[in-house]
């Protein structure tokens, strides 16, 4: 863990009822900031991370919010900035898999998970970025996959939202930069959550030999990447691919 900040700032992460979010969540809490998160449907989950965060000393509030939504969006940051104050650390971490193969692969798990995984980054940095720029500060990291580099067979939609991340991410870089405002993206390889828990028994075992370290990663080290870009330390870090992967994704 990387030490407190010496500004508490609000933070909010997008799914964050379990898994890489809740560790997030967790880990902004330990540098001092309060958090605010949502979740789509797991009221239980989201209990289980406010008392995490509370566990470490910190303050976390839960918003029931699709990040697919508009309006959702929209309810949720005023209920953050009404308990909290301007948000200024943002994670888009909320995202979904529909896999199938491509040929077979219907319009509705298309726009899902473009839906989700990469309309809902674009919405909520839309929606986060005037107070950034008011506050002269901002972090933002999008929390994208090594298959949005590599591709994924099976997961073309789920790709395409992951790649179209960086592309997103980058764009913002370079439109904020001269704000303080870092837009960064980390790229985790297979980690153990229920996302991969669901898996087939032969796909994990196939991702953990491709995997140079030989194992799957913890949600922890996932969150241990975002949470540094995060930090007044990582000020002239910006458009940056993070791989967290266990060196999966060398080469790309
Ligand atoms: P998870 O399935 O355990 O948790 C996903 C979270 O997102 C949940 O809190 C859920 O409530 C929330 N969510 C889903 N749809 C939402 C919506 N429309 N609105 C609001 N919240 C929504 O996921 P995870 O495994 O912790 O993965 C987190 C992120 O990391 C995802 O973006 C995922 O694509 C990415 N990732 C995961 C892995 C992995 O191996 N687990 C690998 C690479 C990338």
């Amino acid at each position: 863990m990387i030490g407190p900040e010496t500004t508490s700032r609000t933070a909010l992460v997008t799914g964050a009822s379990r898994g890489i979010g809740r560790a997030t969540a967790v880990a902004l809490a330990e540098l001092g900031h309060q958090v605010a998160f949502c979740y789509s449907s797991d009221a239980d989950g989201a209990a289980g991370t406010v008392a995490a965060v509370e566990a470490v000393g910190g303050k976390a509030l839960a918003v029931c919010a699709d990040v697919s939504d508009r309006a959702s969006i929209e309810s949720m940051f005023t209920e953050v900035e009404g308990a909290f104050g301007p948000v200024t650390i943002l994670v888009n971490n909320a995202g979904i898999t529909r896999d199938g193969l491509m040929m077979r692969m219907s319009d509705d798990n298309w726009s899902s998970v473009l839906d989700t995984n990469l309309t809902g980054a674009f919405q909520t940095i839309r929606r986060a970025t005037p107070a950034m720029m008011k506050a002269r500060w901002g972090r933002i990291v999008n929390v994208s996959s090594v298959g949005g580099q590599a591709g994924s067979a099976g997961q073309a939609n789920y790709a395409a939202a992951k790649a179209g991340l960086l592309g997103l991410s980058r764009s913002v870089a370079r439109e904020l930069g001269s704000r303080h405002i870092t837009c960064n993206v980390v790229a985790p390889g297979p980690i153990v959550t229920a996302m991969t828990e669901g898996m087939p028994d032969a796909w994990r075992e196939k991702a953990e030999a491709a995997v140079p370290l030989g194992r799957f990663g913890t949600p922890d080290e996932v969150a241990a990447a975002i949470a540094f870009l995060c930090t007044d330390a990582a000020a002239y870090i910006t458009g940056a691919l993070l791989p967290v992967d266990g060196g999966l994704g060398m080469g790309h």
